[in-house]
């Protein structure tokens, strides 16, 4: 099925916490925060608040540098919990995540 055919359907827009800019839903990484705890939602239907960060090495880097996060969710956070959500949103922007494993280096 092609989306992009589909008259009339207007994709959800999203604004990216580290360029602010707004893009479509579906092209973005999705933080979510639930009961304290962040995670990358990768199947865009976890529970809690979420966040949008555009698929973007520089995107990520942004939220990393202006600790975006914290402030899109209105608290703090460990650092190892925002490293290891980098982390994940940067193996996904890279395209790197096992899913994917037909262009094995
Ligand atoms: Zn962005």
């Amino acid at each position: 099925m092609n989306r992009k055919s589909l008259k009339g359907y207007t994709e959800p827009m999203r604004t990216c916490v580290g360029c602010r800019e707004s893009k479509p839903k579906n092209d973005m990484i999705r933080i979510c925060c639930y009961e304290g705890r962040l995670s990358v939602d990768v199947t865009g239907r976890a529970k809690g608040r979420g966040v949008y960060i555009c698929r973007d090495p520089e995107c990520l880097a942004k939220v990393i540098k202006k600790k975006a996060l914290a402030r899109g969710f209105r608290m703090g956070f460990d650092e190892k919990a925002l490293e290891a959500v980098y982390e994940e949103a940067g193996r996904i922007i890279d395209g790197t995540e096992p899913e994917g494993a037909a262009d094995v280096k």
